[in-house]
């Protein structure tokens, strides 16, 4: 008899390494198990909606999905209708494929007032997911803050200043198009401890941001390098062509279009500002020594009534997976966890790099699984349904999702690729009327 894994998270890390499984170890049975109804992670609900042609890879994921060896359980949260050690028990291994699904705190003064938002929560809440879908974002002022200088942060001031037409040819949801459409905003101010040379924007997004249909792009060219000398080859290479872009911002009018993207570099947030309700900031400018943001003394205050923090991300812990508290993320060596257990992707690794990043964690644990297990000892998929029978769990198989999906493709607003599902009792309702085969 072969062997039995059970993947937990149906993310890019999640496929992969059940893709790579089916050619590593012939034979073997794969679960891909999600708490959520709907598979693919971030690729559904953290890569931006106005980004669709990126979420194509969920088109290779479809096709593990659909092999006789893999089975999807949606709906089904480890750690909470079924323990991490209750699932060991049932697979030969287990692999740890849950992402960095939690927001790092900003670690400032007045950080937990009103309108504050963690990346996660405000791209979980534009992007349908379930459990964001009351997060009700405070977006009734002029001005908002972004803080990070990453794509997350550059995904948040873009869809913060699309147009109504922009945002409904995307797929977000209706309540989040709605939002942001009929908010008075017309400043988005994104801020980097460190200069342009350090932020992480990769091009495509950075040329995005001076392509907007009512967003005009504006950075102060004294906070550009005059020249790239002294910066290594490698760095050189790697962000010449982002100051480029940023300089082109330099002649930008404030007034050429009806909402403005503030780039400031070399700012550092010490405390949110307000009562209740946060009402500015304040920051204080720094120099960049080495790879160090150091503070120079100096402040000054921005108003704003909404702020974003994109500043990285934590994984979940788990009861029975030793958790590193400073990383964030399973103790791992090179993805093995213990005897039987794995962690791949975020979980891995830490939140960093782009989809396809998350290929080589699933070849690698699967070489390892295929190395460490020969033999099957565990009785795999008929235990863990039965635990789940046990418990009354309704599961949402890919059966199901096929027919969510065409639910969710048919429902689309003109020129959109489909309207989300978002809450669960919707999903409930829909399939327990939905035809079979639908
Ligand atoms: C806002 C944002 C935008 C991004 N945009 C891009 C982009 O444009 N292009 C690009 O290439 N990359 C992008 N990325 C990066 C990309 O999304 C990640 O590299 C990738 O999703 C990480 O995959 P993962 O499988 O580790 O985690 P995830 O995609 O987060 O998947 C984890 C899965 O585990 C499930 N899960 C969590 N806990 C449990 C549990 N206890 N039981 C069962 N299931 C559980 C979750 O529901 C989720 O489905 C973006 C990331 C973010 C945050």
């Amino acid at each position: 008899m072969s062997i039995s894994v059970a993947i937990v998270g149906s993310g890019p890390s999640g496929f992969y390494t059940a893709g790579e499984l089916l050619r590593a170890v012939k034979g073997c049975q794969i679960d891909v198990i999600d708490r959520l109804p709907a598979p693919f992670g971030l690729v559904r609900y953290g890569i931006a909606p106005d980004h669709q042609s990126t979420k194509n890879v969920q088109r290779l994921f479809d096709k593990t999905a659909r092999d006789t060896a893999v089975r999807y359980f949606g709906n089904v949260e480890i750690g909470k209708d079924v323990s991490l050690h209750e699932l060991r028990a049932c697979y030969d291994a287990v692999v740890l494929a849950v992402g960095a699904p939690l927001d790092r705190p900003l670690g400032v003064k007045g950080e937990d007032k009103l309108g504050v938002y963690g990346s996660a929560a405000f791209v979980g809440w534009y992007n349908g997911h379930p459990d964001f879908r009351h997060l009700d974002p405070l977006l009734d002022c002029r001005a908002a803050a972004v803080i990070g200088n990453g794509n997350v942060a550059l995904d948040i001031a873009r869809l913060l200043v699309r147009t109504r037409a922009e945002l409904e040819a995307s797929d977000m949801p209706d309540f989040a198009v709605d939002a942001i459409a009929r908010s008075p905003l017309t400043d988005v101010y994104v801020f980097g401890r460190r200069g342009p040379m350090d932020a992480k924007f990769t091009i495509g997004e950075l040329r995005e941001m001076g392509e907007l249909e009512d967003g005009v792009a504006l950075v102060d060219a004294a906070q550009l390098p005059e020249t790239l000398d002294g910066y290594s080859e490698e760095e050189r290479r790697a962000r010449a062509r982002n100051i480029e872009i940023i300089k082109a911002w330099v002649p930008n009018r404030p007034a050429a279009k009806r909402k403005r993207v503030h780039f400031a570099f070399y700012a550092s947030p010490v405390e949110v500002l307000g009562d209740a309700r946060v009402r500015g900031l304040r920051l204080e400018r720094t120099r960049v020594e080495g790879q160090r943001a150091v503070g120079t003394g100096q402040f000054f205050e921005v108003e704003c009534g909404f702020v974003a923090a994109a500043i990285g991300y934590r994984s979940p812990v788990i009861a029975g997976a030793p958790f590193d508290e400073k990383q964030g993320l399973y103790i791992n060596d090179d993805g093995r966890i213990g005897p039987g257990l794995y962690a791949v992707g975020w979980a891995m690794r830490g939140p960093t790099g782009v989809v396809g990043t998350n290929r080589a964690d699933g070849k690698t644990v699967s070489a390892h699984i295929a190395a460490d297990l020969k033999t099957a000892s565990k009785p795999g998929r008929p235990a863990f349904q039965a635990k789940l029978a046990e418990r009354a769990v309704r599961v949402v198989d890919y059966a199901d999702w096929l027919k969510l999906e065409a639910a969710e493709v048919k429902n689309a607003r003109p020129k959109a690729p489909r309207r989300k599902f978002v809450e669960l009792e919707e999903v409930l309702r829909f399939l327990a009327t939905a035809p079979s085969g639908a």
